[in-house]
C-alpha cells in the first residue's frame, strides 16, 4: 500500500523512503519532527541517518504526500497529507497539535477574502494557547 503511494507521487520506492511514509501513516501523532521521525526509526532498529530522514522529507514535501508546518516556537513539523483540510491549535508549553476544521471560520474566511476582492486559494490557521493536559509539563504541580 505504502509502495504504491510512492510510485502515484513519481518516487522510486527505496527503504528509507518506505520506512518514513510507513511511521507517518503509522503514527498516532500526526505532526512529526525529522528528529523525531528519526529517532523512532532508530528505536525501531533501521540504520538511517537524519540528513536522509530530511531529504526523504523535503521529497515527500515537494511530491505534495507530506505539508511542512512551520509552527512558532516549535521546529518544523511534518504531517502527511490526507486531502481534508483543517487547522491547528498549539500548546506554547508542550508542543501538543491539535487540529480542527470549523464551517463557521472557513466561511467566514471566504466571505473576509470576498470582501476585499479575493479568492482563496489557501490558508493556514494556527491558534496558540496553554493546553489544560494534567501531563502538560509547564502546568503548575497542584
Ligand atoms: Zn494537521
Ligand atoms: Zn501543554
Amino acid at each position: 500500500m505504502e509502495s504504491q503511494d510512492l510510485k502515484k507521487a513519481g518516487l522510486k520506492v527505496t527503504l528509507p523512503r518506505m520506512k518514513i511514509l510507513e511511521l507517518l501513516e503509522n503514527s498516532d501523532d500526526r505532526h512529526l519532527s525529522a528528529e523525531t521521525i528519526y529517532r523512532q526509526l532508530l528505536e525501531g532498529g533501521e540504520e538511517i541517518g537524519l540528513a536522509t530522514v530530511y531529504r526523504v522529507l523535503t521529497q515527500f514535501e515537494q511530491a505534495g504526500l507530506v505539508n511542512r508546518h512551520h509552527f512558532e516556537g516549535n521546529q518544523a513539523v511534518f504531517e502527511l497529507e490526507r486531502g481534508r483540510h483543517h487547522d491547528h491549535i498549539i500548546c506554547v508549553n508542550c508542543g501538543r497539535v491539535d487540529e480542527f476544521m470549523d464551517s463557521v471560520i472557513e466561511e467566514r474566511q471566504k466571505a473576509i477574502a470576498e470582501k476585499f476582492g479575493y479568492t482563496i486559494k489557501d490558508h493556514a490557521l494556527t491558534l496558540y494557547g496553554e493546553c489544560n493536559k494534567p501531563d502538560c509539563p509547564n502546568r503548575e504541580k497542584a
